[in-house]
């Protein structure tokens, strides 16, 4: 569809004065001092069998922690969190926390304020990362066997670190040039500043016991059927790297981006006022996803972001917290829209959307046959991401709704691999959770290697 109503496109890089951006990415909740973690600390009414603790995907001991940042013991604390979840300092800054541990802590439920666990939690793990000298675990004895694991996210750097700790080899693969998975390409850029994602990987293999081999996708460059041949166990945590379609005419034209990898470039370039931005934006999507990528082009000085999704506020998946991140930035979100149609000018890039209501008057989502038009200079795609079985092809994985099926031991349907994170089926699509996943499946293959279960 060519239509001459909205003006002529507007997408250019450097919108904003060379300050401005340092101040737009820098730290979403700068780290807490000494004083203020005391403070904080001081707060908590170490409950006894605690909520927080029951809320936490990877049950950190949550009151145990802040008694030791308490008893400035930083360090201490810092272990005991490393011990549940080897990245707690990404999940620190990236956790929903207003759905997990905050949202349950008894000065949450009594007072609406809960303990800042979220922001203690960086307070220990930064300082432990900053004053170290030498990894704070070590490796028990070798056992001779080796893993191969897929995916050098959170879900398999969890699994992996887990395994060199029980004294196995393991050796990970990953089809992208950096290690990190989504912590690298895909975190908003303002919650993980200062390449803290590489850092955190360089800590984990400080642990030893883990190679890591860039660049190296499963289905392109090596075969689930070598693996299983030359690894006595393998983990897959290939995460999701489709993205949904929108299903419109003119999703190939320019101005009609996939969000996520908008934000993988965002996150990787060395200058951001080299990123295109334009004027005026539509994100259509509910998501984190969505919301981050309004936020950031937002903050790289488009004048005008609208996020369009289809349901009500609060069906949406990204949450309250994270919509009010977005809100504060000037983003505005419209609910009860869908996409109808892609608007098109000279050239056929896009101009705009064409957008119609909708409801749920029977629990079922119908376009009410009423629509609008946004004009934008670029619209975002943000419907969700989707696993890509084409590596598995041949092998007898099965998998549930597109994604992999797993036992409650991330066993997979085929002997020998294990799975997590992303890429399976029932997860939640959180870091935390990726991380749990990691960790089950590298204690239930430890089992299976050393005990022949
Ligand atoms: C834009 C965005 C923002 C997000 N923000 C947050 C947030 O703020 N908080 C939060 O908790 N969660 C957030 N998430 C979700 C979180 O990032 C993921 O749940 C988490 O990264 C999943 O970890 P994973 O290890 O399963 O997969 P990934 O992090 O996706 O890692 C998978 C790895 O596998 C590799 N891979 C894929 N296919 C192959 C192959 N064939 N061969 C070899 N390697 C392969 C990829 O290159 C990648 O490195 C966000 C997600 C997105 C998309
Ligand atoms: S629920 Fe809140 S007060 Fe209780 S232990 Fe957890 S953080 Fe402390």
């Amino acid at each position: 569809m060519t239509i001459s109503v909205p003006a002529a496109r507007d997408v250019k890089p450097g919108r904003l004065a060379p300050e401005e951006y340092s101040t737009n990415f820098s730290d979403l909740h700068p780290p807490l001092d000494r004083h203020e973690a005391f403070v904080e600390a001081d707060r908590c009414y170490f409950c006894y069998d605690a909520p927080c603790m029951n809320a936490c995907p990877t049950s950190i001991d949550i009151p145990l922690f802040i008694r030791q940042i308490a008893a400035d013991n930083p360090t201490g604390a810092a272990k005991t969190i490393l011990k549940s979840n080897i990245m707690g300092g990404m999940c620190a800054r990236v956790c929903p926390t207003e759905t997990l541990c905050e949202e349950v802590c008894v000065r949450e439920v009594a007072e609406g304020k809960p303990v800042k666990i979220g922001q203690l939690q960086r307070y220990a793990t930064d300082h432990l990362m900053e004053t170290a000298s030498t990894h704070p675990f070590t490796r028990a004895e070798p056992t001779g066997k080796r893993v191969a694991v897929v995916g050098a996210g959170p879900a398999g750097l969890s699994c992996a670190h887990r395994l060199a700790a029980l004294g196995h080899e393991v050796t990970v693969f990953d089809a992208r040039e950096k290690a990190g998975g989504l912590n690298e390409y895909g975190i908003a850029a303002y919650k993980s500043v200062d390449g803290f994602a590489q850092a955190e990987l360089d800590f984990i293999l400080g642990l030893g016991g883990i190679e890591i081999k860039a660049s190296t996708a499963l289905g392109r460059d090596i075969a689930l059927s070598d693996l299983t041949a030359d690894f006595d166990a393998v983990f897959l945590g290939m995460g999701l790297p489709g993205v949904n379609d929108l299903g419109l005419e003119g999703e190939d034209a320019e101005g009609c981006i996939d969000a996520v990898d908008y934000i993988a470039k965002l996150r990787q370039t060395d200058d951001l006022a080299s990123l295109p931005v334009g004027r005026r934006v539509v994100v259509i999507g509910g998501g984190m996803t969505a919301i981050d990528v309004a936020t950031q082009v937002k903050l790289l000085g488009a004048e005008d972001v609208t996020i369009c999704y289809r349901r009500g506020q609060e069906a949406m998946n990204a949450s309250e917290y994270e919509q009010e991140v977005a809100k504060t930035a000037g983003v505005t979100i419209r609910h009860w829209l869908k996409p109808k149609s892609l608007l098109r000018g000279e050239g056929g890039a896009i101009v705009g959307i064409e957008l119609e209501y909708t409801a749920q008057p029977n629990g079922q989502l119908i376009g009410t046959g009423e629509t609008m038009i946004l004009p934008a200079d670029q619209v975002f795609k943000a419907i969700g991401q989707t696993f890509d079985a084409g590596p598995l092809a041949g092998t007898d994985i099965r998998l549930e709704k597109g994604r992999i099926l797993t036992d409650e031991k991330r066993r997979t349907s085929l002997a020998k691999v294990w799975a997590g994170g992303d890429c399976i089926f029932g997860g939640e699509d959180l870091t935390v959770v990726s991380v749990e996943d990691g960790k089950i499946a590298a204690m239930d293959i430890h089992a299976a290697l050393m005990g022949g279960s």
